[in-house]
């Protein structure tokens, strides 16, 4: 059994925290990371963050067991998205390296899809760290790109190695964010500078996504530009530029970042913390509005569950374990739970089988899609690619 434990706030290490929610998940059949989480706002700075958390090993085990990031499915290939976001990176940070020969990480770099527009663009010395050990074989088949397997703890790099690091999707992953920073503080070179890119929880309420999905099993930290910056800043970087971003994340999804690029000082003077106000107003408008969308979710449950008639669900992620805890989707005649991770298929969710989309061929009854952000992108799936009539129930 994991153990989960409180920690202080990462920027400010005060022990005074708020609890604004209590995400609840419900377990795999055979273990998973966590089975809920408390959302927390420091009461000193204003930083918003998951607590009673398993300590970072546990993450650590977690990441290279289950990478979700090896895009098995579709051959190695990001989505369209997936590379407009790439493109706006590879144009951001550009500017800030000196020349084409300047060094580069890309920390959980997945299969080197960033990388390569870097290589695309002239620069020869890139690299890629990534817990799984299949993004390494992926990057270096795909675009010859040398990726090694690790985490920031573990792998072996010189210090001083690196001009630019980037680290997008990365720090609303790591628990000990302090631990983080000083390790890539010794990567960089003298005048290296850091990009970081992570969501934005400042502007959730904004964009739709399915209730709570913000709070996910992975995501523990929830940054603001002012939080972001308030981190950074404790561990000696000097914010050279701090953007707040939006882009398409799916057919009819947006996802919000804030981008920043930091370059090392050494002897910076002490930096006062700014209080960061916004991100509990609006994590506590998220809140309310999550609270209203599953009222309705609910409600199209009830209906599926009164009818009393088999169904098949697609999904097993977090949208799906919610469910199961939360409304009365587990006392639905599920027949089998439908995903495309491949690392799911043939485990059970609630002692109800996990199969591939191809195994649904034969089968005959609704199915439910249980995700906002792929729910676009299923239907398709079930009636071009599969080409299947079954009745489809959505839930937005
Ligand atoms: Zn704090």
């Amino acid at each position: 059994m994991i153990q989960n434990t409180k920690r202080n706030c990462p920027i400010c290490n005060s022990k005074n925290k708020k609890l604004l929610f209590r995400q609840k998940f419900f377990p795999l059949s055979d273990g998973s990371l966590l089975t809920s989480y408390d959302v927390v706002v420091c009461e000193t700075c204003g930083f918003c963050c998951a607590d009673n958390i398993p300590e970072q090993t546990e993450f650590d085990i977690y990441y290279q067991e289950m990478s979700k990031y090896e895009y098995q499915d579709s051959g190695g290939k990001e989505s369209e998205f997936d590379l407009m976001r790439f493109q706006i990176y590879l144009n951001t940070i550009k500017p800030y390296l000196p020349s084409t020969k300047s060094s580069i990480l890309d920390v959980g770099c997945a299969t080197g899809r960033l990388l390569s527009l870097f290589k695309e663009s002239g620069y020869e010395n890139i690299q890629g760290l990534d817990p799984s050990p299949v993004c390494c074989k992926v990057a270096a088949k795909l675009y010859g790109i040398l990726v090694q397997t690790g985490n920031l703890w573990d792998v072996e790099i010189p210090e001083k190695s690196f001009d630019c690091i980037i680290l997008s999707g990365v720090l609303e992953h790591i628990r000990d964010l302090d631990r983080a920073l000083s390790i890539l503080g010794n990567m960089l070179s003298d005048d290296g500078i850091l990009f970081i890119d992570v969501p934005d929880a400042s502007r959730f309420s904004m964009y739709s996504d399915a209730p709570f999905q913000q709070f996910s099993m992975e995501h523990i930290n929830f940054f603001s530009p002012i939080s972001l910056s308030n981190l950074v800043k404790h561990f000696g970087f000097f914010e050279l530029l701090s953007l707040q971003e939006s882009y398409p994340q799916s057919a009819n999804t947006v996802s919000t970042s804030v981008m920043g690029i930091y370059k090392k000082v050494e002897n910076l003077a002490p930096i006062y913390i700014v209080r960061d106000q916004l991100t509990q107003l609006d994590l506590t408008t998220y809140i309310k509005q999550s609270q209203k969308i599953e009222e309705c979710i609910h409600q199209i449950i009830n209906d599926v569950v009164n009818k009393a008639s088999p169904i098949l669900v697609w999904g097993t992620g977090t949208h799906t374990l919610r469910l199961m805890e939360t409304s009365r989707l587990s006392q639905a005649k599920i027949l089998a739970f439908i995903d495309s991770n491949h690392r799911y298929q043939g485990k059970k969710l609630f002692d109800i089988p996990i199969i591939a989309p191809d195994d649904i061929k034969n089968k005959h009854e609704p199915i439910l899609i249980s995700s906002r952000v792929f729910q676009e992108s299923i239907k398709i799936q079930i009636r071009d690619i599969l080409k299947l009539d079954n009745d489809i129930i959505t839930l937005y």
